[in-house]
């Protein structure tokens, strides 16, 4: 399916060549009748030479003041209808029109002089016929055929069709990504219907039924009706004008410029990574930080620039832009652009976005930039791949596919051999660069490593705060610790993490309270100093650190014991139970020959420890701790 736009000054006969043509008046709307000027888009169509294809005419407005409603129309054309009327010649929004299909890389185009009726100097034409080839040299229409016609005479009218069947039959099919994307040029809604958007669909097929989301706004709705052409149809083709008919999707939550897709296939963004051109007649260059209207697939946005690696784009040159945009847009990588200043209004260039989603504010003058830059523009596909999962990392298949802006297939076999290469790490469903995740192995061993340097007296860190401090979820931080664990650089105790040359050392002055302290334990056996006592002793640091090491066992909030001597009355009263079946609290006071206090915590710790279980005022042996 092909889609023909038409470009050229107010006046010159756009309107009436395409009635001519198609037999379809394409200004719609009443104010146009009334001042006979397209201000809006105007939509029409023709069957080609054999009757087997329908082709869309888009006709764009060529006043000065709404050319920015030619942006929304001619984005996904296939060829270009540049009209200049034969008494007027090469106008000011001629050479716009033209500068705009310049940027935009239009694939073909024909230069229809109109009104040769109006015209009876053969001379006059001749000279104007050369007026045009001046115009259009260095440009996408350099080689365009220039034919002279008249709508009001038919003359050469067919010659136009003839021409247009040839150039449309040489530019072949639009490319199918397998990602439909409808930018919404058009949004109105028919009672009993409900809303109705139309756009030119690029990159896939859309389908009665189809789940669809409409960008950057995030709505869902489903696809109820199709029409091409004002034709019902099961299924829409890259390339074709297509009117959708939405369920769950109101008119007035979508606006001009939004795009229609399939669900999760394109995501909102504030900033866009771009290379510029800035056109040759601007008379001055494009600064950084200058405020600009952004053009793109439908959409208008106000945006930033922000230029990259250099000070300034001088006319003619091109340059690495980044755009920070007012509000969210949804684009995809390989979109064309037009930036236009906003007053007084003037085109100043255009360009290809390189990525949609960079995800952060550039450095302007970093030389990691600058490669990445340059990545984008001429690199690979595996490059450009590998950078858009490098710079989104983790993330899933599908979506790093459509950063990427490749087409489905090359992305797939682009992934196979990064795959091969082992430049991939795909831990459940999410892919890490290889260089990625062995990056987060090496910032893993040293927080860890650093944790023991700033806390000699921990034995590690806890698992959750090395989690939280490489920012990574509970899943991927268990595969990326287990992996590090099995090659032996780490040590995981418990809920400590360390690495296995770590040990604690004390100062000979903590050894010395240390030694005090044990002292002080072993004497009093049963009734041990309290936590608090033992903390002022040693100190909260050296304490924790005998935690830790197991060498103290805390067993409630008062009291802790030495290891060894709180295996002792585990053991003294285990075996009680063994020989009598239960204990209760008053018995293990006796038996140990201690307070209350020190009997019940001794219990409860035993029983959160699962080797006894209370019943009533006694406890019994667990089943399985009995011996
Ligand atoms: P647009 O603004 O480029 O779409 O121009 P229109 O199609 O609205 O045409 C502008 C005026 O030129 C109208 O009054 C048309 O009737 C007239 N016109 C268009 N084509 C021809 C032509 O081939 N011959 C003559 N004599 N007049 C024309």
């Amino acid at each position: 399916m092909h889609v023909i736009g038409t470009a050229g000054h107010v006046d010159h006969g756009k309107s009436t060549l395409v009635e001519a043509l198609t037999g379809i008046d394409p200004d719609r709307l009443k104010e146009e009748k009334e001042r006979e000027m397209t201000i809006d888009l105007g939509f029409a169509w023709i069957k080609n030479k054999d009757h087997q294809e329908e082709i869309g005419i888009v006709d764009v407005p060529g006043h000065r003041d709404f050319i920015e409603n030619m942006l929304a129309g001619v984005g996904g054309i296939d060829l270009a209808l540049l009209v200049i009327a034969a008494d007027e010649g090469v106008m000011p929004q001629t050479r716009e029109h033209l500068a705009i299909l310049d940027l935009l890389e239009i694939r073909g185009g024909i230069v229809a002089v109109t009104k040769i009726d109006l015209v009876d100097d053969p001379d006059w034409l001749e000279l104007v016929e050369l007026e045009i080839s001046e115009t259009l040299s260095n440009t996408v229409l350099e080689n365009a055929e220039i034919i002279p016609v008249s709508a009001v005479s038919g003359k050469n009218i067919d010659r136009l069709l003839e021409s247009i069947w040839q150039q449309l039959s040489n530019i072949g099919e639009k490319p199918d990504k397998g990602q439909p994307r409808l930018p919404i040029d058009r949004i109105f809604s028919i009672s009993g219907f409900g809303t109705i958007v139309t756009g030119t669909l690029i990159d896939g097929h859309l389908k009665l039924g189809d789940q669809i989301e409409v960008q950057p706004e995030g709505l869902r709705g489903r696809i109820r009706g199709l029409q091409t052409h004002q034709t019902k149809i099961e299924m829409a083709r890259p390339g074709s004008r297509v009117a959708v008919n939405l369920s769950g999707i109101a008119k007035n939550d979508i606006s001009r410029g939004s795009v229609l897709t399939h669900l999760g296939t394109l995501s909102p963004t504030l900033l866009c990574d771009a290379k510029y051109n800035h056109l040759i007649d601007t008379s001055f260059p494009l600064k950084h930080n200058t405020e600009v209207k952004f053009f793109v697939g439908a959409d208008e946005i106000v945006a930033r620039v922000r230029i990259i690696g250099d000070k300034q784009i001088n006319p003619g040159q091109s340059g690495w832009i980044q755009l920070a945009l007012r509000q969210p847009i949804a684009v995809a990588r390989g979109d064309r652009f037009i930036l236009r200043r906003p007053s007084p209004p003037a085109t100043l260039g255009g360009g290809l976005i390189l990525d949609p989603q960079p995800g952060r504010r550039h450095k302007r003058y970093s030389g990691q930039v600058a490669q990445k830059f340059s990545t984008l523009e001429a690199g690979s596909p595996e490059d450009i791949l590998l950078l858009a999962l490098q710079r989104n990392e983790p993330i899933s298949i599908e979506k790093v596919y459509e950063i990427s802006g490749l087409d489905a297939e090359v992305a797939e076999n682009a992934w196979i051999s990064l795959t091969a290469d082992e430049k991939i790490a795909l831990i459940n469903d999410e892919a890490y660069s290889s260089d990625g995740w062995h990056s987060l192995a090496t910032n893993l061993r040293s927080i860890v490593s650093s944790y023991h340097i700033n806390h000699p007296l921990r034995i590690g860190i806890s698992r959750e705060e090395l989690r939280s401090r490489l920012n990574l979820s509970g899943q991927h931080f268990n595969h990326l610790l287990n992996e590090i664990e099995d090659t032996g650089e780490i040590l995981l105790s418990g809920n400590m993490v360390r690495l296995p040359e770590f040990e604690i050392s004390f100062t000979e002055q903590q050894k010395q309270r240390l030694d005090q302290m044990s002292t002080l334990f072993l004497g009093r056996g049963v009734n041990s100093p309290s936590v608090k006592e033992t903390k002022a002793m040693v100190g909260d640091d050296v304490y924790m650190a005998l935690v830790d090491l197991n060498r103290l066992i805390q067993i409630n909030q008062e009291v802790v014991y030495l290891t060894d001597t709180y295996r002792d009355l585990e053991r003294t009263i285990v075996d009680y139970l063994n020989a009598n079946g239960s204990i209760n609290a008053g018995q293990t006071r006796d038996i140990l020959g201690t307070s209350r206090k020190y009997a019940i915590a001794l219990l409860e710790f035993m029983d959160s420890n699962l080797i006894t279980e209370r019943k009533g005022d006694d406890r019994l042996l667990k089943r399985d701790s009995r011996s």
